[in-house]
């Protein structure tokens, strides 16, 4: 069945005048078409832009005002009606994408440009102004008749704003494996809450150490990720990926491979299929690269692992010394066990073991 790509040329006016430049979306779709052609496991869709009403099922009336009026408060997230406009088109793309998947039309759809990250219900952050897999979950939910969902958060920042958004719902579980917050945005203040009310259990936060590698990431799937999967049987699977895990990227200090984003997107597709009937919506946004390579090649990789798609994927860096092994393996082993302690009481998966 085949997979959706949500892309739309205007995409090029979420440029926030630094790393997150506009020509990246575009650029994607250059190394896309030139890697794989017409694939016909693939169908470009052009996504609609979010309505006010759209927005309302995630953020507060009062902060779309403010956002309207340009008046950021983040000075990592510059306003111009520009960035309004894209940050309403990606919102719209993450609506539309669970819409797709939901019923059936794709089995998973990939949104370019997506996964806002640190936006909350009521304010903008870390380059993200309104949540696209807030209102792709929020949605499906009052809409839709959803009851279950899993996001899956691989990007190396941690994604708070999403677990500001769904932290008191127990019908999403949340879980994001991300760069230690001691060593990365958004910052040790951070610290790897557990959910809060009903939501409590919830939420989970897998901290990794700068440099873990591909090796561990497949641990923490197999050993956490699959077996939570199981247990609580979401309806759809929302995963952030992007390419800011893979050891070139400039902002984070992460050590996967292409290869790592490829066996992360396949083991999702497993996980989807044993689960969810393999209905996945995937968002594709990270990747900061100082020669502006190395994100096209990490969303391609993620979503032909995700779509089941065959690829040469050369790496374009050589690997450094520090990652032939992967040291971040032996501390991950021990963070998943800390984990499955803290986290038993809530699931019973952990507590078997
Ligand atoms: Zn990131």
């Amino acid at each position: 069945m085949r997979t959706a790509i949500l892309y739309s040329e205007k995409l090029r006016e979420y440029d926030l005048g630094h790393v997150l430049s506009g020509d990246r979306y575009g650029a994607f779709m250059k190394v896309f078409r030139e890697k794989l052609g017409d694939h016909p496991a693939f169908q470009v869709v052009e996504p609609p832009t979010a309505t006010h009403q759209d927005l309302m099922m995630v953020h507060q009336e009062e902060y779309i005002r403010r956002v309207e009026r340009c008046e950021s408060r983040d000075p990592d997230t510059p306003l111009n009606p520009g960035v309004i406009r894209s940050t309403k088109l990606m919102a719209g793309a993450g609506k539309l994408a669970g819409e797709l998947v939901h019923s059936g039309k794709y089995q998973k759809a990939a949104v370019i440009g997506g996964g806002v990250q640190h936006a909350g219900r009521h304010y903008e952050k870390g380059f993200g102004v309104f949540s696209d897999v807030g209102l792709c979950g929020e949605n499906l939910m009052q809409n839709y008749g959803v009851e279950k969902i899993l996001i899956l958060d691989f990007d190396a920042h941690a994604g708070d704003g999403i677990y500001q958004i769904f932290a008191k719902d127990p019908r999403v579980l949340f879980i994001s494996l991300h760069q230690d917050t001691r060593t990365l945005y958004p910052g040790p203040s951070y610290q790897n809450p557990m959910g809060e009310g009903e939501g409590l259990g919830y939420s989970l936060n897998i901290p990794l150490p700068p440099r873990t590698g591909d090796e561990a990431y497949g641990y923490v799937l197999d050993h956490l990720i699959s077996p939570l999967a199981r247990e609580f049987q979401p309806e759809i699977i929302l995963m952030v990926d992007g390419s800011d895990p893979h050891f070139i990227d400039r902002i984070t200090q992460m050590g996967v491979t292409l290869q790592g984003l490829y066996m992360i997107g396949a083991r999702v597709r497993q996980i989807a299929r044993e689960v969810t009937e393999g209905r996945v919506v995937s968002f594709n946004g990270s990747g900061y690269d100082p020669r502006g390579i190395l994100f096209p090649l990490g969303w391609l990789a993620s979503i032909c692992g995700l779509a089941g798609i065959e690829i040469s994927l050369e790496e374009p860096y050589p690997l450094p010394p520090d990652l032939h092994s992967d040291k971040g393996l032996e501390r991950t082993r021990k963070i998943v066990e800390e984990i499955r302690k803290k986290y038993a009481p809530y699931w019973k998966c952990l507590a078997d073991s």
